[in-house]
């Protein structure tokens, strides 16, 4: 069997949470590396155009997560593309196991992510990011004064419905049910909104569309008719789920299964304390407001806590050997 690779941090996940993480810990100089076990951006990396990262008016998500990664591996942060499969805490350590060796760190950033959960029809992974999108507040700048549609009915659902209209000409809430789950402040917003139509009793059963969404087929879950609608964009909330099925019992999370952390990206053990040199950040997390910026910072305040416990805890830091290359980002 191949032996542990030893390092001060493990990153688990290589989405903007991760790769913000990255950039400060191998910056800090600890020797550290990032685990991911498909894509490097993660959610971001299906995104067209991102036009709401400070700083940058508008770039391809898939670039941007490059752009963040060559910074990180810049200041020499590793990258390995494998599963974790489990993890465990081994003295004052962490061991984190993949499909291929066991990583050893002081400290683990878990910024695994969250994934939406998919309608599942004919047309919706072929037009995502070509009209079939999983975020209004990113995604509906770019059909202003058009018709779209929102499916679901829950609070993300009708919160992100009510943030198109600011663009939009018209969004009908499509629906399987005849009533929202929806909390009752959002949904007297979205009945007094002009902009906002209801289909109750309804599933989209397929996205329509060669190169961009032009439309949807429908069918009525009480009678069976099916119908077909235009459409410019399909935004679809129908809940999320977090990458923490590997976690087993060892955090404690959420009835969504989200990692609970305080504000320091620390979950706490049930005597109340924080674990040590664990950390989660990002849509993992719970409550995490869902945006490329807002998972940048997670990554940032879980490294800067990170830093703080093994500045604390540990004298024998492995760090970077290399002075840091140069940077090729920006
Ligand atoms: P959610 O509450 O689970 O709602 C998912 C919605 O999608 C439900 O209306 C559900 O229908 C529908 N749905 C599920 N599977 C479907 C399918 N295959 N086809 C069609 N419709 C389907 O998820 P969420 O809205 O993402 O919210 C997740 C959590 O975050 C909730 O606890 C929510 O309160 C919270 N949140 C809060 C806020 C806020 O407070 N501002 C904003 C966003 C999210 P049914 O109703 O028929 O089950």
């Amino acid at each position: 069997m191949t032996d542990a690779r030893h390092y001060d941090v493990i990153i688990i996940g290589g989405g903007p949470a991760g790769l913000a993480a990255g950039v400060y810990a191998a910056r800090g100089r600890y020797k550290t590396v990032l685990l991911e076990k498909g894509v490097i951006g993660g959610q971001i990396a299906l995104t067209e155009i991102v036009e709401n990262y400070p700083g940058i008016k508008s770039i391809n998500g898939f670039d941007l997560s490059q752009e963040m990664l060559q910074q990180a591996a810049s200041y020499g942060m590793e990258t390995e593309y494998v599963e974790v499969t489990g993890i465990e805490r081994t003295g004052d350590l962490w061991t984190v196991h993949t499909s291929d060796v066991d990583f050893i760190a002081k400290a683990v950033i878990n910024t695994a992510g969250a994934d939406y959960n998919r309608l599942g029809v004919p047309g919706e992974e072929r037009l995502t990011g070509k009209g079939v999108s999983y975020c209004a507040t990113c995604d509906a700048a770019f059909f202003k004064d058009q018709a779209v549609i929102v499916v679901g009915g829950g609070d993300a659902a009708i919160e992100e419905g009510l943030f198109t209209t600011r663009y939009i000409s018209k969004a009908t809430v499509v629906h399987r049910r005849d009533e929202l789950r929806a909390s009752a402040i959002l949904q007297e917003r979205a009945f007094a909104n002009d902009k906002m139509e209801f289909k109750w009793n309804t599933v989209v059963t397929e996205v329509l569309g060669d190169d961009l969404v032009t439309g949807v087929k429908l069918k009525d879950t009480v009678t069976g008719v099916e119908s077909e609608m235009e459409t410019s964009a399909v935004f679809i909330f129908i809940g999320q789920h977090p990458n923490t099925d590997f976690l087993g019992d060892l955090l404690p999370l959420d009835p969504g299964k989200h990692v609970i952390v305080d504000e320091w990206m620390r979950p706490h053990g049930p005597d109340g304390e924080p674990i040590p040199g664990f950390f989660a950040a990002g849509d993992i997390r719970q409550n995490s407001a869902r945006q490329v910026a807002s998972s940048v910072g997670d990554g940032v305040t879980a490294v800067i806590a990170a830093d703080h416990y093994i500045s604390a805890n540990f004298t024998d830091v492995i760090g970077l050997d290399a002075e840091p290359a140069e940077s090729t980002a920006g």
